[in-house]
């Protein structure tokens, strides 16, 4: 029995300080040694880096609890990789793959009792992240950095049913060519939250960007990839240098190929969104979340598999990747990674 006092049922996406998290502090030059501290609040100095020129990247990941009791994390060493390179772009010191995955498995163990159980459907979100600590005010890269990873506990994200979402085309861009877009650094963030809101105010539940040079191709929403199914039944995602890559989009792409489809991965116009079957956003919070209809500027594009349920080829690729992640289908070697 679980010692802390959660009601696992209730939980949805958002945070709670649990037991422990990973620090580790890089001056001088090099990382130091990390370890777990029970503080959860950071005290910075008032012209840190993170304060005045935003040098921050982070990550997110799940650990689960499977069916027979064990625990695991699906890829880490994929969002460790990740955080190399958007750390890379921000000028930053990445942590070492070795130090990303060390730190998701200490995380995981020291806060095992706040994983939910298997049954409720819900996971430890993990939150890597890595920020300038060092102070700035000359425009530079800092010369001290803080990596913290917390955990928090999150319910099922289709608790209430899944229910086909209503997006709309924004009049905002989310990320130029030769931007940031395809590091995942809370500055992208910082600026989709206007649209965000403005997309919630007119009932929308999302916005769908387009590429900011032609305002022609389909991007991605704030957080998460698109996939199309053809009425064919082929697979389609966006190609672009301003799409953040995501693990659960690139694992879906790698399942519907070992399933035999065909994936295409290229630049999509808006104007072929309405000929295609079925819609999805996919991320690591829902593994696919369908849509139902994208709205343009008043003009209804309504997807072919509707409002009422997720389409068949996205659900059997939600299914399958969700089972290879509880460890119920086997996945490609390496894919699941126990936490012992
Ligand atoms: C994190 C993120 C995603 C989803 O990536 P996953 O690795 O599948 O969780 C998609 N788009 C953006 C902008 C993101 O930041």
């Amino acid at each position: 029995m679980s010692k802390v006092n959660v009601d696992w049922n209730s939980l949805g996406f958002s945070y709670q300080p649990i037991s422990q998290r990973y620090v580790a502090n890089y001056e001088n030059g090099k990382w130091g040694k990390g370890g777990l501290t029970d503080d959860a609040n950071v005290v910075l100095n008032e012209c840190a880096g993170i304060l005045q020129y935003c040098q921050e990247v982070f990550e997110g990941l799940k650990a689960y609890k499977t069916k027979d009791g064990r625990t695991v994390t699906f890829r880490p060493d994929m969002n460790a990789k990740r955080m190399i390179d958007s750390a890379k772009r921000l000028e930053m010191p990445p942590v070492s793959e070795e130090m990303f995955m060390e730190a998701v498995d200490e995380v995981v163990r020291a806060n095992a009792d706040w994983i939910p159980p298997f049954e409720t459907g819900g996971a430890l979100y993990l939150r890597p992240y890595l920020f300038a600590t060092g102070s700035v005010i000359g425009v530079k890269p800092a010369d001290a950095y803080q990596f913290r990873l917390f955990g928090t506990p999150v319910g099922s994200y289709f608790k209430n049913g899944v229910k086909p979402i209503t997006i709309c085309v924004s009049d905002y861009d989310r990320a130029a060519p030769h931007g940031t877009g395809h590091i995942k650094a809370g500055l992208n963030y910082a600026m989709s939250l206007y649209p965000y809101i403005l997309a919630h105010e007119n009932g929308f539940d999302e916005n769908m960007f387009l590429d900011s040079a032609t305002r022609t191709y389909v991007e991605e929403t704030g957080g998460a990839n698109f996939l199309f199914v053809t009425k064919d039944g082929k697979l389609v995602t966006p190609k672009s240098g301003s799409i953040l890559p995501s693990i659960t989009r690139r694992s879906l792409v790698d399942i519907a190929k070992n399933l035999g489809m065909t994936v295409e991965e290229r630049p999509v116009k808006l104007e072929e969104v309405g000929t295609f079957a079925e819609c999805g956003l996919c991320g690591t919070a829902a593994v696919i979340c369908p849509v139902g209809k994208v709205v343009d500027h008043g003009k209804e594009i309504n997807i072919a598999s509707g409002m009422e349920k997720m389409g068949p080829v996205l659900q059997k690729l939600y299914d399958t990747l969700r089972g290879i992640q509880l460890c119920e289908i086997e996945g490609p070697a390496g894919w699941v990674h126990e936490v012992k």
